[in-house]
């Protein structure tokens, strides 16, 4: 009633029962989570003569820590988007679900062009402000489903479930132009940058995302050998 256990919400009575059966049979310690994002750790156990002892530990401090860690070692540092190794391991479950539904699912391997000369000219730091601001850009358009990832150094992936050859085209097109559209400002310089996109959509034939990833690899050589600056999908 007084709103005091947030996961009891909408399920007090079943709620209730579990905790009255714990308390019967106390176990393995249990997680309680509180209003206000506090923690306790909640520990009981028998006494001979048919008591009951309960210790209640503010595990607080421990939970948001552990959350934090568990934040960084998804994301990428620099950019705040999904590090490589999330990135895979949420993109192979994708894959699993497309093909268990029959789904249509899209990627999108991108690389900046000429990144190095960037770096060459302007300094690390500027390179580093490009990749950031760019990362932004593209979060923002991009729908809350869709997995935006740093494959490594300036080259990013994108997941885009539930989406076919003309959606994926679409999509990529327009993280070509916002990407060429205002240069990136660091310091007193403009950094016009522009990216090449490879496309590949799940078929029969890829056994798991690294199939996909590729020809996706493949589709985006074709644009760099093209002259960069564009989007190319193997399939039609
Ligand atoms: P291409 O159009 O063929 O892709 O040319 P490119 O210069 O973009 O490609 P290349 O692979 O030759 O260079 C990529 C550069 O990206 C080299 C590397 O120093 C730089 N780089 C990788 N990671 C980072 C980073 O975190 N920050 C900065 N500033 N540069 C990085
Ligand atoms: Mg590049
Ligand atoms: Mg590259």
């Amino acid at each position: 009633e007084r709103g005091q256990y947030p996961e009891a919400a909408g399920k007090e009575e079943e709620w209730i029962q579990e905790r009255v059966t714990f308390h019967q049979n106390p176990g393995e310690p249990i997680e309680q989570e509180l209003p206000g994002d506090r923690w306790l750790r909640i520990q009981e156990g028998r006494t001979s003569d048919g008591g009951l002892i309960g210790f209640r530990f503010d595990v607080t401090k421990l939970k948001r820590q552990e959350r934090e860690l568990t934040r960084m070692a998804w994301t990428d540092g620099l950019t705040g988007t999904l590090n490589r190794s999330r990135c895979t391991s949420l993109a192979e479950s994708e894959f699993n679900r497309s093909v268990r539904h029959n789904n249509s699912l899209a990627l999108l391997v991108l690389d900046i062009d000429h990144f190095k000369q960037i770096n060459d000219r302007y300094g690390h730091a500027a390179g580093d402000e490009v990749l950031i601001e760019l990362a932004n850009r593209w979060r923002k358009k991009l729908r809350d489903h869709d997995l935006l990832g740093r494959l490594g150094g300036e080259e990013f992936g994108v997941l885009l479930p539930e989406t076919d050859i003309e959606g994926a085209k679409k999509v990529a097109e327009k993280m070509r132009l916002m990407t060429l559209a205002d240069p990136v400002l660091f310091n007193s310089d403009q950094l016009g940058a522009t990216i090449s996109i490879g496309i590949s959509l799940f078929e029969k034939r890829h056994a798991s995302i690294d199939d996909m990833m590729i020809d996706a690899d493949k589709a985006l050589y074709e644009v760099k050998r093209n002259g960069r600056n564009g989007i190319h999908s193997l399939a039609a």
